[in-house]
């Protein structure tokens, strides 16, 4: 088939060159040209297994290399990427340091690897998308950059079928006509951002008596600093750069270096973090990021994730999501004659019903900021949908997973829990709320709970604990002895 691919960030040129390697025939068009900035860079476990069935299925090294810190920096020096450990959450309050009190704790930290050299990384997004690119115009993609696409065009190029890969661009949108569904979104953040040299290390900063040790460095991951006004995340590159930006509620008034300077004021473990740091670009703010249309494909066209929806950084949900809807239209476009209706209308309804799960997912979190106990609770219900289905990935190798929902989408015990705890956090006014929340989340995703999570006796610090799985072994419908012996899989 003659596939025209619109947008070249990682996702589209991802697409453009599975398609390539299958013998399709693709055109990457490209509005801008590369290297170029681009936001979204945190990747994860559920990422990076993705990335390594791709590189299997397609004979795609580099994907394979790319899937885990040690790998990349020894294949790919050139490519900057910074070390992600996990997940670490602190909660700040206006006008006051951070304080870490072992007994009744505002930071969380949930490791999302055992070592270094398997961890996940986040992407320098200026050079992965310039070398998934390149790595697609080696492959026989036919790649044009600088070009506004129009219907015009796309008609002569003799396209079978478009794949909107062009974020928020909204290629499609405009050309169909697609109504938005923005209506139907729970989240509203807007966003205050920038990269910036000489950040420092919250463990340099934070006053005594300083942070118990906890599963990993602090600050080698994914960094949240939640406030009252929203969210902070911090995302620390291995050649000392650091992304970083404001996730917020409501704007704050002036512009964005006063808006920048008041938040950092208010915050004054925040503000020493930041304390002598350099913007590398002029920060910027965006009012609203979220988007979201009503369809994603129909007869000869589909959207990649963030070409159809734009929830929110938190929980790092984008990266995961694009590939996963490769990997499915990858398998669709193996097929004789490519994908049917009902195969389009599959993915259609796939993409639906996830990015309404991410949204709850994060609209609840959003709620249950204002208490630290209450957004740690809701909070392992990510951890809980993300590390079961990454074990059973790793553990039990099923094709079907690229089909298998995005965040407990469709499962039974996890499917609605991010529409219930949005409803139930709406509810929660009083200490013995809060407990009797906190208890329906430990109960609620026991059944999927296969990483010991919301145990009092953490006080917020996940290890991968590989002791913790094996007691665990009924939860992944497996005999200890089974689970023992595929242990390897894990380490890999
Ligand atoms: C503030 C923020 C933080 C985020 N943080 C994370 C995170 O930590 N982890 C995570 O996993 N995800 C995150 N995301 C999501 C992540 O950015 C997206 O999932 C990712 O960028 C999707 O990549 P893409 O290639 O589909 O689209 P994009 O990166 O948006 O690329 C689209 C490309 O299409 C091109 N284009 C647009 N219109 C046209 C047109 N008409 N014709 C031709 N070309 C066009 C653009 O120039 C661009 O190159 C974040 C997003 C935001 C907004």
């Amino acid at each position: 088939m003659r596939v025209a691919v619109v947008g070249s960030g990682f996702a589209g040129s991802l697409l453009a060159r599975v398609l390539a390697v299958q013998g399709h025939d693709v055109v990457l068009l490209e509005r801008g040209t590369h290297p170029r900035f681009a936001i979204g860079e945190s990747s994860t476990p559920l990422a990076n297994l993705t990335l390594e069935r791709l590189a299997r299925r397609y004979g795609l090294d580099d994907c394979y290399d790319l899937a885990a810190h040690g790998r990349w920096v020894a294949r790919f020096p050139e490519l900057r990427r910074g070390l992600k450990r996990g997940f670490t959450f602190y909660r700040h309050h206006a006008g006051r340091p951070f304080v870490s009190d072992g007994s009744r704790t505002e930071r969380l930290l949930v490791a999302a690897s055992p070592n270094d050299h398997i961890a996940d990384n986040h992407w320098l997004r200026a050079d992965v998308d310039h070398h998934f690119v390149r790595a697609a115009v080696a492959s026989g993609v036919e790649y044009r950059d600088r070009t506004e696409v129009t219907a015009e065009m796309l008609k002569a190029l003799r396209a079978d079928f478009v794949m909107d890969a062009s974020g928020p661009g909204g290629f499609m949108a405009r050309q169909l006509a697609i109504p938005s569904a923005l209506r139907r979104m729970h989240t509203n953040s807007g966003l205050l951002f920038s990269h910036f040299d000489g950040v420092r290390l919250f463990s340099d900063v934070v006053p005594p008596p300083g942070l118990p040790p906890g599963p990993y460095p602090d600050d080698w991951a994914a960094v949240h600093h939640i406030i009252e006004e929203g969210w902070m995340y911090s995302l620390r590159f291995d050649h000392g750069v650091t992304s970083a930006g404001f996730v917020l509620k409501r704007r704050v008034a002036g512009t964005p270096e006063q808006q920048w300077r008041y938040l950092l004021g208010r915050y004054p473990t925040v503000g020493a973090l930041f304390d002598g740091a350099k913007p590398l670009m002029p920060l910027a703010y965006k009012p609203r990021i979220q988007h979201r249309l009503t369809r994603a494909a129909g007869p000869g066209w589909a959207m990649l994730p963030h070409a159809y929806a734009f929830v929110d950084p938190l929980f790092s949900t984008g990266i995961a999501w694009s590939l996963r809807a490769i990997e499915r239209l990858g398998l669709l476009f193996e097929k004789e004659g490519g994908p049917t209706e009902q195969d389009l209308a599959r993915y259609d309804a796939a993409l639906s019903d996830e990015a309404d799960q991410i949204d709850m997912l994060v609209a609840g979190a959003y709620h249950a900021m204002a208490r630290f106990d209450l957004f740690a609770a809701h909070a392992m219900i990510y951890f809980a949908a993300v590390s079961f289905a990454e074990i059973r990935q790793r553990l039990l190798k099923d094709e079907e997973f690229a089909w298998s929902g995005f965040l407990g989408v469709g499962d039974p015990t996890l499917g609605g829990l991010p529409r219930a705890s949005l409803r139930r956090l709406r509810h929660v006014r009083t200490p013995a709320d809060r407990r009797s929340f906190i208890n329906w989340v430990t109960n609620a995703i026991a059944p999927r709970n296969v990483c010991g999570l919301a145990n009092p006796a953490a006080h917020g610090l996940y290890p991968v604990d590989l002791d913790v799985l094996v007691q665990r072994h009924r939860v992944l419908g497996m005999s200890r002895a089974s689970l023992i012996s595929a242990l390897p899989a894990l380490r890999a």
